[in-house]
């Protein structure tokens, strides 16, 4: 792989001319993207319309989960501590999906960068889709590159007040959308909407609101491609999920160099013969880059492999006649191959780590799937009783109590039948009830709802086998046949 960081890298972690000699600081350069179009740039608008329009309509669509159950198909819901996505509902004991769901993204995630480069960062980070949405209001407002640079160069006038205020309001409506749609995962959206109509906002909320529409003003509209570079951990450690088969960005050297300028007068053939390449030198593929890194330097870390160079450079190559893709999505084998003037080389989908990789996101998301296709309606925890441990009763038998909770996870009242394996003398009772008996009957549960009991095991001391005897709590709903298991202990005295 060519060197991941460029000269320009190098001068913007504390080389730059502007910068003080020895100065771990760089200087901020400010960038002043140029418009393009091209077949990356309309893929990019269709993937923010797509993944935003997700974003904000997602709240507010509907699922029925039967009565007392929240209708909002995803939402977090601290009340009751579930998470509900569709037709899946999570108890907090089953975080294990969550953690399952995220390792299934990152496996994503490093097979989209071994196959394509950096194309999450390019086309599907929130950084960059938001940051992609404050520039085309920047341009609407302040107009394309050249016309920002002026205005910004240019003296405070009523004119440059005015546009800025612009953007910076319309930047400041887009966060407040975005902080607001973000609290409707974690709160009903129409409750939330009559709440904000009666001022009814409970001061928690506005906190977040406020916390996520700042967020986002400050990460789209200030510091925008300056957190790619300094402060995302990404750029760091993809360059190790790339290999010489992975499409990147890149500038075909050998088609491109030297790079000059037009010179009209001159054929292309007359070019070549003067050590003339295709690259005409324009910089627009420098001018539209959103990080505002020079491809031509090779491949470098603060490239998101957006593609719009390509486009840039695609505009100008059409419009002198001259072949296309001189900067394209290709593999570092390929520029090889073609610098050494050997047939192009064929991008490679199947490599052990892209094989490795879909392994694994196939086994993660069938253990997922596996999982939730058999979810237990029913979970049982016991906890003992720490003092006293144990009491010894008038007829020398030794009781044990404990705490059982029974998670219902159905949407009605359940009953059921509790008993103990591992004693075989020992009785149960429910505290604050009648009677001892080898099993306890008809322990309700409500709908949707943990239910606690505290239960007294009673055993012989005889039975005992040391002062910790395992014994397990065996819950079996009375309707339906499932059952859940807890393993626990009885302690008795030493010896
Ligand atoms: S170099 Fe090209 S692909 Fe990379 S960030 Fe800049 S415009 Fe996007
Ligand atoms: S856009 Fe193309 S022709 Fe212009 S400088 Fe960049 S690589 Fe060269």
């Amino acid at each position: 792989m060519n060197s991941l960081v460029s000269r320009r890298d190098i001068a913007l972690v504390g080389s730059s001319s502007a910068t003080a000699p020895g100065s771990l600081w760089a200087d901020h350069q400010k960038i002043h993207p140029k418009t393009v179009s091209g077949q990356y740039r309309s893929l990019k608008w269709a993937i923010l319309v797509a993944l935003m329009a997700a974003y904000y309509i997602l709240p507010w669509l509907r699922w029925d989960r039967g009565m007392g159950a929240p209708d909002q198909a995803v939402l977090v819901d601290f009340a009751t501590e579930r998470f509900y996505f569709f037709f899946i509902e999570l108890w907090p004991q089953q975080i294990y999906y969550l953690t399952g769901a995220l390792i299934l993204a990152a496996l994503a995630l490093f097979l989209a960068t071994t196959l394509f480069g950096r194309v999450w960062c390019g086309f599907a980070c929130p950084q960059t889709l938001w940051t992609d949405l404050f520039q085309w209001v920047e341009r609407r407002i302040e107009g394309d590159r050249g016309e920002r640079i002026r205005l910004d160069a240019a003296p405070w006038s009523a004119r440059k007040l005015g546009r800025r205020v612009a953007k910076h309001s319309a930047w400041l409506a887009i966060s407040l959308t975005t902080g607001g749609a973000w609290v409707l995962y974690f709160y009903d959206a129409p409750t939330f909407f009559q709440d904000v109509m009666s001022l009814q906002v409970p001061q928690t909320t506005m906190f977040f609101i406020a916390l996520f529409s700042g967020t986002t003003y400050l990460l789209g509209g200030i510091a925008r491609e300056q957190f790619c570079l300094y402060a995302c951990p990404w750029p760091r450690f993809q360059a190790s999920l790339q290999d010489e088969d992975s499409l990147v960005v890149t500038f075909q050297a050998w088609r491109g160099e030297g790079r000059r300028r037009l010179d009209k007068r001159q054929s292309w053939s007359e070019r070549k013969a003067a050590g003339g390449g295709d690259c005409i030198d324009c910089g627009v593929c420098h001018q539209v880059c959103p990080t505002g890194i020079d491809i031509r330097q090779g491949i470098q870390m603060g490239c998101i492999s957006c593609g719009l160079c390509v486009d840039g450079c695609n505009s100008v190559m059409s419009r002198i006649g001259r072949p296309g893709n001189l900067i394209a999505f290709d593999t570092e084998r390929n520029q090889t191959a073609q610098a050494a003037g050997q047939p192009a080389s064929r991008f490679r989908l199947w490599r052990p780590r892209t094989v490795a990789y879909g392994a694994l996101i196939a086994a993660t998301a069938a253990l997922i799937v596996i999982g939730l296709l058999f979810q237990p309606h029913l979970e049982v925890s016991v906890q003992r009783d720490r003092a006293p441990m144990f009491v010894t009763l008038a007829n020398g038998d030794i009781r044990n109590g404990y705490t059982i909770k029974i998670s219902n996870m159905t949407r009605q009242i359940r009953k059921y039948t509790l008993a103990v394996d591992g004693l075989p003398e020992a009785t149960l009772a429910v505290a604050g009830q009648d009677g001892g008996s080898r099993t306890v009957v008809d322990l309700s549960a409500a709908p949707d709802t943990v239910t606690s009991y505290r239960v007294l095991v009673q055993a012989p001391r005889l039975t005992l086998r040391g002062a910790a005897t395992p014994l397990d709590f065996h819950l079996a709903a009375t309707r339906g046949g499932e059952t859940a298991v807890y393993d626990s202990v009885f302690m008795g005295p030493e010896g």
